[in-house]
């Protein structure tokens, strides 16, 4: 069964609750209110991104884990991808690490838990499947799409490890 993903109602709850972080983290944190897009295009497992393209910045919710998990996220997701807009303001996106000292000290403020990982049932979400292959070069493990392990398989290509330029080779499955 595949769920239903959040309605009109729940989106504007989402971007209310949104607006407010973005309000006081503007007002906690000493910079100029900007409104950010927020979007409800997310798939897969994530219940939120936070990203910088030039297009601008952006919030992303997945409408599926929003359905499921509503008040959770709202208390979670929400406050966790202000902090990640609120650091990219304060230090630049890629400055720091992703939930590093700065994104924890953000959402301790927000009084959210300063936890990056939440493990969320996806049984009936639509999640993107995209087979990966092991690999390993000299140096460590890598994971293939099945594009390029093909192209391997096929003797169409040769990838490197980009750390130790060793080329990369099948661990099996
Ligand atoms: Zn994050
Ligand atoms: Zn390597």
């Amino acid at each position: 069964m595949i769920l239903q993903p959040i309605d009109s109602l729940q989106k504007t709850r989402i971007l209310t609750v949104t607006e407010d972080f973005l309000q006081r983290a503007s007002e906690l944190f000493h910079f100029r209110y900007q409104p950010l897009t927020v979007s409800f295009d997310l798939k897969g497992r994530a219940a939120g991104q936070y990203r910088v393209d030039r297009n601008g910045r952006w919030i992303r919710y997945n409408p599926y884990l929003f359905a499921r998990y509503f008040q959770d996220n709202l208390d979670n997701t929400v406050p966790h991808e202000v902090a990640h807009y609120v650091v990219d303001r304060l230090y630049g996106v890629h400055r720091v690490r992703p939930h590093g000292e700065e994104w924890k000290r953000v959402m301790r403020v927000f009084g959210a838990s300063p936890c990056a990982t939440v493990n969320y049932d996806l049984t009936g979400i639509p999640v993107r499947q995209q087979q990966r292959f092991p690999y390993r070069c000299n140096c460590r493990e890598h994971s293939l799409t099945s594009i390029r392990h093909n192209r391997i398989i096929n003797n169409r290509a040769i990838y490197r490890c980009r750390a130790c330029r060793s080329a990369l080779v099948f661990a099996g499955l």
